[in-house]
């Protein structure tokens, strides 16, 4: 018998405070994770696979500017892109992930790759670029990726390192994509993919990539996509710690990734939130920041936006 398919997907904890946020601005976000929602819901709809829906997902919210991750990713201190982006399949733990690579446009086509090409789980810089390129992925040049919001978040945030009044505005300073879904076989599947976070180090590699911290699968438990401040999350192993919770203490998804949000994250300073399904088709959204750009839907439901 076949199971109602579920999916969410986020757009990442970095959102803009409530001061600044405009009925026009809410709106666009809005649209831009209905538009996201669409493509992994069309493939669960007809019967499609977990993995193939957060693909496609997550490649659609690489594809739009507002979010931090492919064509919108945030700048490192030297003003260059470094992408990072992880894939795993429910249903036998594979995974892939690569971190640090440019140019290539849908950087979770590339963690696919690695995946499905290589004896590899994560590949960095040139390794990973080559992988794409065998893969026959497509490239991008700098002006593909580059938006002038960026941009300026990284130069405002250069100013005020330098004048000592850093803020911690989250939405220049981070965000993330990514997706999670049960099919209607049951399997689950979660990808994730960031720029990291602005004025980062060149070399700094965040939790997106990290299979365990900010993206895990395994049908026996849930499927996980994080955002937020990486090191805190890579610290906690976040998601990995709900799958075990589930798997060793028989916590229920909610009790796992609410006490790991609301709780231990908090202890050692990090913010952020996730998106999570379980192997029942539950959902659950937790986040400890002012909010998350998220979106969800059930088979035979209405897909819902949110932000705070
Ligand atoms: N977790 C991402 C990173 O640390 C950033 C974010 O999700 O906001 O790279």
């Amino acid at each position: 018998m076949t199971k109602p398919f579920s999916i969410a997907i986020h757009g990442g904890a970095g959102v803009m405070p409530r001061r600044d946020m405009t009925p026009e601005r809410e709106a666009g976000y809005n649209v831009a994770l209905s538009r996201a929602l669409e493509p992994g819901k069309a493939v669960l709809s007809r019967g499609g696979s977990a993995l193939d829906a957060v693909t496609g997902a997550v490649a659609a919210l690489e594809d739009e500017p507002l979010f931090n991750a492919g064509r919108g990713a945030v700048f490192t201190r030297e003003g260059n892109q470094e992408m990072d982006a992880a894939i795993m399949d429910g249903r036998d733990r594979s995974a892939g992930a690569v971190a640090g690579v440019s140019t290539i446009r849908n950087p979770i086509h590339a963690a696919r790759a690695v995946m499905e090409r290589t004896e590899h789980v994560l590949m960095i810089g040139a390794g990973a670029v080559a992988i794409a390129r065998e893969a026959g992925l497509v490239f991008e040049d700098d002006r593909y990726f580059f938006t002038r919001d960026r941009w300026e978040a990284l130069q405002d945030t250069l100013r005020m390192e330098a004048s000592g009044t850093l803020d911690d505005d989250p939405s220049r300073r981070h965000g993330t994509v990514g997706a999670v879904a049960r099919d209607r076989q049951g399997n689950l599947a979660a990808a994730t993919s960031t720029g990291g976070m602005t004025a980062k180090r060149s070399g700094r590699v965040g939790d997106s990539p990290i299979i365990g911290a900010g993206t895990f699968a395994d049908n026996a438990t849930c499927a996980v996509s994080a955002t937020g401040d990486g090191e805190a999350f890579m610290r906690l192993l976040v998601a990995h710690e709900i799958d075990a919770r589930m798997r060793l203490a028989a916590a229920t998804l909610v009790q796992a990734a609410t006490a790991v949000v609301m709780s231990d994250l908090g202890v050692i300073g990090g913010s952020g939130g996730l998106i999570a399904v379980a192997g029942d088709g539950s959902m659950v959204l937790p986040f400890n920041s002012d909010g998350m750009y998220r979106a969800w839907c059930i088979e035979g439901r209405d897909p819902e936006t949110a932000i705070y």
